[in-house]
């Protein structure tokens, strides 16, 4: 049905745009191996399949041996690419579809359609194990990681149907050539090929944006969020808060008598004092809240969920933390301080730039009253909370 010679000239042009497309990716970001599992994985199936097209000149012992171990060794390490791509442990599974290969061929050697079935057997376990761990770790919704999911769970139902089907028209088959719809396996391989560099070249790029959308929200001296991190993140963290019974609190830090740190020790000194602070802060945080630096050296820390009280309590700790050793810097021993102002809201009228202008009226109230120390200010005071709206549905009869 399919011209065979046609549709593997397409597999291995797929194989080839695989390897390039990767490697343009690789040359742009050389720390990342997984692109050279990908191209590694695109390049042994490539020449696997080349050489299974040219098995007629090979010696006997690697006409079919060694074209089969190839291919399913290229998907194994496209998945083992996504692996190291995820930082997720390399799987000892990835030997299994190259293995099937290994201890089923001198039974089926023989044999044209076992041989191929056992094939077809060993691809479709590789893309099996490879689309349903991509399945289970990838996010919710249509995206690219779910679409390679698919095209390899597709690649399986076919790739066991045809073993099924070559292993019960054995006879009907002999010495081949295939015929109907089971000439379809290279011209399926290469569809599927072709939707996975394409899905692949998304994932890779979605991760290229995210990183720099990581970059432009951080700070680059204290590496803590920057102001508009802190905001954009803390705005959705309160949305993703606001159903959830309970409060949120925010706290605002301003290191005490900067000025005099950096005039006496210079803006360098100063500058490595900011990033100690936020260090020692950050160091006492649960990873839920959210550290930014919204000023010079002013710093925010919104926790989600957390009532005043306990709010109260980290600040405290951030504050000896900070006035109980003084920083190093440049064979100086610099006694820095820090003072605070604290505010929290119920979670359905949380709204981040209120909260961070009630703590910010609180730290003025810490200064005035002597620095390194805590103030609180309620964002909603609690004899009004009870007056918010709520909207009553009119009970019919
Ligand atoms: P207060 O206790 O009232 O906060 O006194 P202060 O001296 O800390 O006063 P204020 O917070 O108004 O001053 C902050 C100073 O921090 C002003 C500015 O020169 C300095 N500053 C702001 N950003 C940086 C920075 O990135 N590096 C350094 N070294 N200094 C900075
Ligand atoms: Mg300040
Ligand atoms: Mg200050």
């Amino acid at each position: 049905m399919f011209d065979s010679f046609t549709t593997r000239l397409v597999v291995e042009a797929a194989c080839v745009m695989g390897c390039l497309t990767i490697f343009s990716f690789w040359l742009k970001d050389r720390h990342t191996s997984a692109h050279l599992w990908w191209i590694g994985g695109f390049a042994l199936f490539g020449v696997g399949l080349a050489l299974g097209s040219l098995r007629q000149y090979l010696p006997p012992l690697l006409n079919y041996p060694l074209p089969g171990l190839l291919t399913l060794l290229g998907v194994s390490a496209l998945w083992l690419g996504v692996r190291v791509f995820d930082r997720r442990p390399l799987p000892v599974l990835a030997i299994l579809p190259p293995a099937i290969w290994a201890v089923g061929l001198p039974f089926a050697i023989s044999s044209y359609p076992l041989r191929y079935a056992l094939f077809n057997i060993a691809i479709g376990t590789a893309t099996l194990l490879a689309g349903t761990d991509l399945w289970r770790h990838a996010p919710k919704g249509i995206n690219p990681r779910t679409c390679i999911a698919f095209v390899c769970l597709l690649e399986t139902a076919i790739s066991y149907s045809q073993a099924a089907a070559l292993i019960a028209m054995q006879d009907a088959i002999g010495n081949g050539p295939l015929f109907g719809w089971l000439t379809f396996a290279p011209f399926q391989s290469a569809v599927a090929l072709i939707a996975i560099v394409l899905f692949g070249t998304q994932m890779i790029s979605e991760r290229s944006q995210h990183r720099l959308h990581r970059l432009a929200m951080s700070d680059e001296l204290t590496a803590v969020l920057n102001r508009r991190g802190f905001f954009e993140l803390g705005q959705e963290a309160l949305r993703a808060q606001s159903e959830t019974p309970g409060e949120s609190s925010v706290i605002v830090f301003d290191i005490d008598r900067f000025k005099s740190i950096n005039d006496t020790y210079g803006h360098a000194a100063g500058d490595k004092t900011i990033a100690s602070f936020a260090q020692r802060a950050a160091n006492q945080l649960r990873p839920d809240d959210l550290f930014g630096r919204i000023g010079g050296e002013e710093f925010a820390l919104l926790l989600p969920g957390t009532p005043l009280d306990v709010a109260a309590n980290v600040a405290e700790r951030i504050r000896l933390a900070i006035a109980e050793t003084p920083i190093e810097c440049d064979g100086h021993r610099i006694a820095v301080t820090t003072s605070a102002g604290l505010t929290s809201a119920p979670n359905d009228q949380a709204q981040l730039d209120r909260l961070i202008s009630t703590a910010d009226a609180a730290l003025y109230e810490a200064k005035g009253r002597g620095r390194n120390r805590i103030e609180t200010l309620e964002s909603v005071p609690s004899g009004l909370r009870h007056l918010t709206p709520i909207a009553r549905v009119p009970h019919k009869a």
